[in-house]
């Protein structure tokens, strides 16, 4: 018999994801409303300290798998660990951020239990007893939402910043169960970890994101968005156009083929809002565009629209916020 909702802990160098307290804070109502416990998974070398966080953000249980095999990612020997805890404890359900370890490691976990996978989920709930989850379709033009009553750990993953993490309570307890994890076999060997040094926030956690299109017309013109995002605290995005024309490295897409965003405020600069594009944005909580084309599509879905040319408009957006701001 299946029992508890399990919430994937994603750290990564000893730093827990956003998004992973985010599904804890949805994780615990639907515990709470099944009557379940709420287990959290952590898989690392050393990161036991992080149990104590995730007891603070709901989780009545935390399983912590170390090992120095699991000191970095690999597909083999997380889902390993994971799936083979599953297999232990028959959980009701396995929830995961929709980041790039996320979709990797729950595709991976779903097949090794043979079980199914939702993924990009924007919401779960319960209604009549089943778990549902709400994921959106069509690039964004339309929801469903998605029973799988058979599968049993039902897996799905969640799309950052689009839940809302429960007030952390100071000093709440929870089991820590330390874990014998010892995975065999890894096949992928990790020689080196190349870190992109930054001072922006990451895109997919970015709470606001300045996005340039084919309109920037040169990489250098970035530099613009960049000055605007660094008063902001905005991490900087692109559309496919820019990537494919070289202004902007891929790492930076937004949309089908690149990075799911879904910040509280998304700056779109000279994008014209194909429905490539909004598919990995459409969720933002506000949208400004700044286009010099009133037709274009991004109007469309936009909350706030400047009519006008980039190149004045953000240097004058940079310049009021800089006072404002400070
Ligand atoms: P354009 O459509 O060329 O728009 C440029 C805009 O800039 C225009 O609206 C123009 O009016 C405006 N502009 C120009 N100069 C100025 C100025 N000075 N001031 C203000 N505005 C100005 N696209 C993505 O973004 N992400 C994806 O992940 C993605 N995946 C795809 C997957 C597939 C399978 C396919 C087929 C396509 C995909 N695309 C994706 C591409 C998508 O269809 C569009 O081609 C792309 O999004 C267009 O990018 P853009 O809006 O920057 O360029």
């Amino acid at each position: 018999m299946a029992k508890g909702i399990w919430v994937y802990a994603e750290q990564k160098n000893g730093q827990l994801k956003k998004v992973s307290l985010e599904i804890l804070g949805a994780g615990r109502r639907l515990a709470d409303q099944l009557g379940e416990e709420l287990c959290a998974v952590l898989i690392g070398k050393e990161v036991a300290g992080l149990a104590g966080t995730l007891a603070e953000y709901g989780a009545d249980k935390i399983y912590v798998a170390e090992n120095d095999a699991l000191e970095n990612y690999t597909n083999d020997g997380y889902s390993q660990v994971l799936a083979g805890l599953a297999e232990e404890y028959q959980p009701m359900a396995i929830l995961l951020g929709y980041t790039v370890l996320g979709r990797d490691l729950a595709a991976r976990v779903a097949q090794r239990l043979g079980t199914g996978l939702c993924t990009d989920c924007t919401g779960v709930d319960l209604e009549d007893g089943q778990i549902i989850f709400t994921r959106p379709i069509y690039a964004g033009k339309a929801f469903v939402r998605a029973a799988c009553p058979e599968a049993r750990p039902i897996c799905a993953t969640f799309r950052p910043n689009v839940l809302t993490a429960a007030q952390p309570q100071p000093g709440r307890a929870a089991e820590v169960v330390m874990v014998d994890a010892r995975p065999k076999d890894i096949r992928q060997i990790i020689k080196e970890v190349v870190c992109q040094v930054s001072s922006r926030p990451e895109l997919t956690e970015a709470d606001i994101i300045v996005s340039g299109g084919r309109g920037m017309k040169s990489a250098e013109n970035f530099k613009i968005l960049e000055e605007l995002a660094d008063v902001l605290g905005a991490a900087v995005g692109a559309s496919r156009a820019a990537v494919d024309a070289g202004y902007a490295p891929h790492s930076m897409q937004v949309g089908q083929t690149g990075k799911t965003v879904s910040p509280v405020l998304y700056i779109a600069c000279g994008i014209s809002g194909a429905i490539q594009h909004l598919a990995g944005m459409g969720s933002s909580k506000v949208i400004v565009a700044i286009n010099k084309d009133p037709e274009a599509n991004i109007f469309k879905v936009a909350d706030y629209g400047i009519v006008g040319d980039l190149f004045e408009v953000v240097p004058l957006l940079t310049r009021e916020f800089k006072k404002l701001l400070g």
